[in-house]
């Protein structure tokens, strides 16, 4: 079997659920799972991190392993400087398979992967959960949020379809109740042998990026923190506004499970 090209981009919004779908992904002979790649070029080479907006930092090398890791650790990190080049250097790091990157913004894709190319997966969370997410751990407003969910996907509903080879796209809730199939799913449209026995999330992996508790959960969870975060009310308007209503119906409608 051969893959239908050697570079994936999860595509998606922040707390799309795109650290657990690499962990799934990295049980996958023949895939070379890297995480948020960019951050390899973007953490200036004077610092080993840099501070994120929720208090935690991400680092120049590999968080699984930290600077000593033998794909992307210290060693390796501290020469990079070209930016053109960074995903097949990192993809010969990582054992030369296909290369899954989790950037997650089109714009670092237009930076390290070719129009025409790339095969691209967009992952999205149902607007509650997103949402929340982004509201208690990038401390934004609730309406800031909303529209940001909105606009973000609504620019890659027109730029993926363009940019990539070819665009899955994939419901973050789907993939949590049934991994398996959807494994099978991913597998298949890749271009790679399928796995055998029940899908679970890789606990020796290499990861740039990330936020530290998708990293080392154990299982595939539906997050439910909206519940205890979000009103009626604030439900409400999420439902009501007529931005994220018809850029969730246009994500819906592309999903395979319908
Ligand atoms: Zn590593």
């Amino acid at each position: 079997m051969k893959p239908r090209s050697n570079c994936v981009g999860i595509i998606g919004h922040d707390h799309c659920g795109s650290t657990a779908l690499c962990r799934l992904l990295a049980t996958v002979p023949g895939l070379s799972v890297g995480g948020e790649l960019h951050w390899l070029i973007d953490v200036p080479p004077s610092v080993d991190s840099v501070p994120m907006r929720a208090g935690w930092h991400v680092s120049r090398w590999c968080a699984v392993h930290g600077d000593s890791c033998d794909a992307l650790g210290k060693e390796f990190t501290s020469q990079l400087r070209d930016s053109a080049s960074l995903y097949e250097v990192a993809r010969g790091r990582l054992g030369g398979g296909v290369l899954i990157s989790s950037d997650k913004y089109p714009s670092f894709f237009e930076r390290h992967a070719r129009a025409g190319q790339m095969l691209g997966i967009v992952l999205f969370k149902h607007p509650y959960r997103a949402i929340a997410s982004d509201v208690i751990t990038n401390r934004r407003t609730f309406e800031d949020s909303m529209s940001l969910w909105s606009s973000d996907y609504s620019k890659i509903l027109g730029w993926a379809p363009r940019y990539c080879q070819d665009v899955f796209w994939l419901r973050y809730e789907s993939f949590a109740r049934e991994p398996r199939s959807v494994l099978d799913d991913l597998c298949d449209f890749i271009g790679v042998e399928r796995t055998t026995g029940p899908a679970i999330l890789a606990t020796d992996y290499h990861f740039i990026g990330g936020n530290a508790p998708a990293r080392s959960r154990a299982d595939i969870a539906i997050d439910e923190k909206w519940k205890g975060f979000l009103t009626p009310e604030m439900q409400r308007t999420i439902d009501d506004n007529e931005g994220v209503r018809k850029v969730l119906e246009s994500l819906e409608s592309r999903c395979r499970d319908g």
